[in-house]
């Protein structure tokens, strides 16, 4: 069934210059970039972005991360679009994931994995109306 996720190039990946390879991925495992956006994080939208993991270790580390270069905020559609995305990203520590997806090819460290993508397709509609309005998703 076609579906739609919210994905992130995330700071480690702008920086290298590594959007049009990671935009390669994700078109070769049969997703459309049905909408994209280049933007500078507020430290508020990255916080509210990631309020689920606040009470973690790491959560100040994460927001200092995401809003540490510009990101590229995406909506990804497909057959199974949030389980595909998932698949290509690879595991979230890029030790543990496997050859061929994302993570495994460029990410740094597990706070620094090039990509976020939408855990549920009701996240994932959560996450988008954060960062797009419906007239800026061209499907
Ligand atoms: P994901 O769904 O695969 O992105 O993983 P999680 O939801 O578990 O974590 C969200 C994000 O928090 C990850 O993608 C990492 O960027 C970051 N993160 C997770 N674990 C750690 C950690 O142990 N240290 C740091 N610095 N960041 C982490």
């Amino acid at each position: 069934m076609a579906e739609q996720t919210f994905s992130i190039i995330k700071p480690d990946a702008t920086r290298r210059n590594l959007t049009g390879k990671v935009n390669a991925v994700i078109e070769g495992a049969g997703l459309r970039i049905v909408a994209q956006r280049r933007i500078q994080m507020t430290r508020a939208q990255a916080e509210k972005f990631y309020e689920i993991h606040k009470e973690r270790p790491f959560f100040g580390e994460l927001v200092d991360f995401m809003i540490s270069a510009p990101v590229v905020v995406q909506v990804l559609e497909g057959d199974n679009a949030v389980a595909r995305y998932r698949e290509a990203m690879g595991a979230t520590n890029p030790a543990q994931a496997a050859e061929g997806t994302i993570r495994k090819l460029y990410a740094e460290s597990v706070g620094e994995n090039s990509v976020h993508g939408s855990d549920s397709a009701d996240n994932a509609a959560l996450e988008i109306v954060q960062f797009f309005k419906p007239e800026e998703i061209v499907g």
